[in-house]
């Protein structure tokens, strides 16, 4: 995961940026969570005395127009006389003193309409109608109807919506006590509307509030145009509470409920209940939120930033720390690390890197010297082996290795430049008798003293070389066959007098050749000696033969 952040400078960025973010999230989260608490409580209190000033007014208005009923009910016109021309007379005064009376009417025990405004239903039979039936018996407040009798007889409304009624009625009781009819008015019901257009200000209207008159039953009251399917939400808040509630159209609303208080003679059970969308109730929080966030990540990216550049303080000193340890690296020993950081750390880094570096250096230059040694150890021992290689261990002297080398050389040399040479071939008489009489421990000796007094003899004339087993050969460049033949002489008698060992004297037979330059190759020369050697031996041995 890290993958990408693969420097120090980059890890701390991201983890400031990650502290703070997450700080930021969780800061703005817990003011959210208070914020929309408060914010909701306090709109869903709002809502509450909306409802609440709203159902002040309908109440106060209700009861107005049922103490209105009473004082008509009590009106002597109605029962005095018979004269229905005063009774009349009250009937359009009290309708006019009010706008929203659509209907006021007097109704004798029969239920006959005897007087009404504007004469509407007059002698029309009311019998039937519940304002009639509960108002014989004392006050009565109606529940909102639409107008059956009514409603061809009086103009319609101008948004065409159905006309409504509440209905007020009271019973009209003679001087004697006895019941003399029902009196009644009808309120259009249009004055809700007023009351609450009055009631709710422009300000509450725009912040998407909704208001609901309902019924004992649930059913919409108001406004009028809801009265078909629209329904409100099964479980509503408690009297004088708030809650957030799924309404029909599956939002969200912040909902507020109030009891409207019915008039003193009929429990009406209608109720306020106000409305507002929770997204709009929640806006001035979702702002702030969204606000907060917006600088939560501002501030994050900002201090990422400054995060950047003071890491950059502390990883640059250790950037050049190992581009310094990288040049050394590649070569270039003269470098040294600086350790003028600000920071102790780094200070006490860079001074370790230097000792350390010193001290390789050190080491290095201790291994070139332990290195030039072992070569020159290995060139002495290469020698000495090479030296090894070329010695004959028994006697010390040259071997057949040797030989052949010096005669190859020697060969060329005398073919490239007119030079000469020589060649003595040395065989002991009759060694094996030696063997056989004093034993191969007393066998070698003599062979190793033979070859010392061999080389003492020849020295640096020329070279000696065992060329195998009681058998010498001698090489000497720039000599002449006379030079030889008395050189091989010499030999001879010095090995004849010497005492090998207590009482043991040898002798050797010896073979003299010489270069020819007619020979292609160095064998021919030594063939030569060899048959010269071989004569010596047939002729009596102990003598010293020069070949032709
Ligand atoms: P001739 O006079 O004809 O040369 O007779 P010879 O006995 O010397 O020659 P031959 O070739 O028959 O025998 C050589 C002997 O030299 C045989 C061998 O035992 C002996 N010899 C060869 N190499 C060594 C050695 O390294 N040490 C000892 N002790 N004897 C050796
Ligand atoms: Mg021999
Ligand atoms: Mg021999």
């Amino acid at each position: 995961m890290l993958r990408g952040f693969n420097t120090f400078r980059k890890r701390i960025t991201l983890l400031s940026g990650g502290l703070l973010l997450s700080l930021s999230l969780v800061l703005v989260t817990s003011f959210y969570q208070l914020a929309s608490t408060r914010l909701s409580e306090a709109s869903g209190e709002s809502l509450v005395n909306i409802s609440q000033s709203i159902s002040n007014i309908l109440s106060a208005n209700l009861m107005e127009r049922e103490r209105e009923i009473l004082l008509l009910s009590k009106r002597s016109s109605l029962y005095a006389n018979q004269d229905l021309s005063e009774l009349q007379h009250d009937i359009d005064q009290i309708k006019n003193s009010y706008k929203n009376y659509a209907w006021i009417g007097f109704a004798n025990l029969d239920g006959l309409v005897l007087a009404s405004s504007n004469g509407v239903l007059k002698g029309a039979d009311v019998s039937q109608r519940p304002w009639f039936i509960h108002g014989r018996t004392g006050p009565f407040v109606g529940d909102v109807h639409k107008a059956l009798l009514l409603e061809k007889l009086l103009p319609k409304p101008k948004d065409g919506a159905p006309i409504r009624f509440v209905d007020f009625a009271a019973p009209v009781i003679g001087e004697n006590g006895a019941l003399k009819g029902v009196v009644a008015t009808h309120a259009d019901w249009s004055w809700v509307r007023e009351v609450l257009l009055s009631s709710l200000a422009e300000a509450s209207r725009q912040k998407g509030i909704d208001i609901f008159i309902i019924d004992k039953e649930h059913n919409i009251l108001y406004p009028d145009n809801h009265l078909s399917d629209f329904r409100v939400p099964e479980v509503l808040p408690s009297n004088g509470q708030f809650k957030t509630l799924m309404w029909q159209d599956d939002k969200e609303y912040l909902t507020s409920l109030v009891s409207v208080r019915s008039p003193e003679s009929t429990n009406l059970g209608w109720k306020i209940v106000v409305r507002q969308p929770l997204s709009i109730a929640m806006s001035v929080v979702n702002e702030v939120h969204k606000l907060l966030l917006f600088l939560g990540v501002f501030s994050t990216l900002l201090c990422m930033l400054l995060a950047y550049q003071f890491a950059g303080t502390l990883s640059r000193p250790i950037e050049r720390l190992a581009q310094t340890a990288k040049s050394i690296q590649q070569g270039n020993r003269h470098l040294t690390f600086q350790d003028d950081s600000q920071l102790n750390e780094i200070t006490s880094l860079s001074r370790s890197l230097q000792e350390m570096m010193s001290s390789l250096l050190d080491r290095e230059q201790s291994l070139l010297k332990m290195n030039l040694t072992l070569e020159e150890k290995v060139r002495t021992r290469t020698a000495e082996l090479e030296a090894i290689v070329r010695q004959d261990s028994l006697t010390n002297s040259f071997n057949r290795l040797a030989l052949d080398e010096a005669l190859l050389k020697q060969f060329a040399s005398a073919q490239a430049s007119d030079s000469t040479f020589s060649i003595i071939m040395v065989d002991a008489d009759h060694f094996k008798k030696v063997n056989d009489q004093y034993g191969h421990t007393v066998g070698d000796t003599v062979l190793k003293k033979t070859a010392k007094l061999l080389a003492n003899r020849v020295a640096d004339k020329g070279m000696v070389a065992r060329f195998g087993g009681e058998e010498f050969t001698i090489l000497l460049p720039t000599i002449s066959a006379q030079e030889a033949l008395n050189i091989a002489e010499v030999l001879r008698q010095e090995l004849e007098t010497e005492e090998m060992s207590a009482g043991l004297y040898i002798t050797a037979s010896f073979g003299v050749a010489m270069y020819n330059v007619e020979d292609r190759h160095h064998e021919q020369v030594l063939n030569r000696a060899d048959s010269a050697l071989y004569k010596a031996k047939e002729q009596g041995r102990n003598r010293v033969i020069v070949s032709d």
